[in-house]
């Protein structure tokens, strides 16, 4: 079976393997990671692997602190303002999708958030020319969301937020391609699409903005306090920890970002050409802007959505459902989706629209 789940998402299989043949006994300690204590040896080792191979893949350097934490991205979306308003107001905010959305209510509790631009009104369909957006130097930072997930919009470039901190939500696209971190004062990206199970988010803060945080911040919301102690001030989600390092490893082993890069641009730019010649499916999104990530699509007639879906369940192409608020279908192609889905996804969809269309 092929899944297109948007997240919790597909994982590599082999990954799923490993992680099934040292289940109950991992390197012969007898115990399980599930079982063993954070602060055991074992799991410090489990633990700092992770963060290394991170680093490695990403390209991150001493001057960031990379922090395991919990509650998922949404956690962060309240997160970041308690942290990196200081002494300042006022964040900007870029409105590209329901994720930024979120993350905007969120943090109005606590900041006067400017929406230094949107596309809302075009229906998230294109992101708004750079140019255009009316930005502040007295802003604590500049968040953008990268990837809409449940849009299928995704940016060609980084912002440039000149002296003023980028903040980036990369739930859904870290590690797809290359991406310059030193470009960005935080990165966050919960982890259930590209890195491993949910309730993890892997947080990659400049170390220059540690220290911050509002007195009234939660201790477990504080970046400083989560950095001191290793990610480790309370028990952190162990096993999650452990799978996330079981895909970086894999993820080395596939080349790298980079190389992911080139087969994840494959793999979209054939689903979409193939979206864009048959004229029973269509993308609404700016071709430039296009998610190589989550590619919604529409049947030329949906009362057909129920019979695609039935067909796709049983060729084992599962989870094709839009995300609720949107409707249509929606193919979530993360890194561990193998290009052979791709494949079988076009196959079934050219299947569908000639019998049905
Ligand atoms: N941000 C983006 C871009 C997402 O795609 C998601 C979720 O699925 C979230 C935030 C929320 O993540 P979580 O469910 O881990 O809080």
């Amino acid at each position: 079976a092929y899944n297109f789940c948007a997240g919790p998402a597909t994982l590599p299989e082999s990954v799923l393997a490993q992680a099934r043949d040292e289940m109950l006994d991992w390197r012969g300690t007898g115990m399980s990671v599930m079982e063993m204590s954070h602060r055991s040896d074992e799991f410090v080792e489990i633990a700092e692997m992770a963060e290394q191979d991170l680093r490695e893949l990403a390209g991150i350097s001493d001057d960031y602190a990379v922090l395991f934490m919990q509650g998922g991205a949404s956690s962060q979306f309240s997160t970041i303002p308690l942290n990196l308003l200081g002494e300042k107001t006022s964040a900007d905010y870029v409105n590209t999708g329901i994720w930024s959305k979120k993350a905007i209510a969120e943090a109005k509790r606590y900041a006067d958030v400017n929406v230094v631009a949107s596309s809302e009104e075009g229906g998230f369909a294109s992101i708004p020319d750079q140019a255009s957006w009316q930005t502040s130097t007295d802003a604590a930072y500049l968040h953008y969301t990268p990837n809409e997930t449940i849009g299928g919009l995704e940016y060609d470039f980084i912002p440039d937020s000149g002296s003023v901190p980028l903040v980036a939500d990369m739930s859904s696209t870290m590690l797809s391609r290359p991406v310059d971190v030193s470009k960005f004062g935080l990165i966050y990206a919960g982890a259930q699409k590209n890195i491993g199970p949910s309730g993890l988010v892997v947080v990659i803060i400049r170390k220059d903005l540690l220290g911050k945080a509002r007195k009234e911040t939660p201790t477990m919301m504080n970046y400083q306090v989560i950095a001191d102690n290793g990610s480790m001030y309370n028990t952190p989600a162990t096993y999650s920890w452990y799978l996330a390092g079981l895909v970086f490893k894999w993820l080395k082993a596939q080349g790298g970002v980079k190389a992911m890069g080139e087969i994840n641009r494959r793999k979209a730019e054939k689903l979409y050409d193939f979206i864009d010649v048959n004229e029973f499916y269509a993308n609404p999104i700016d071709p430039r802007f296009r998610s190589w990530m989550n590619i919604p699509f529409t049947l030329q007639d949906d009362t057909l959505n129920s019979a695609f879906l039935e067909g796709a369940g049983a060729r084992g192409l599962l989870n094709l459902a839009g995300h609720r608020s949107v409707g249509g279908m929606r193919a979530s192609i993360y890194n561990a989706m193998p290009e052979a889905g791709v494949d079988a996804l076009i196959q079934y969809m050219a299947d569908f629209a000639k019998e049905r269309g």
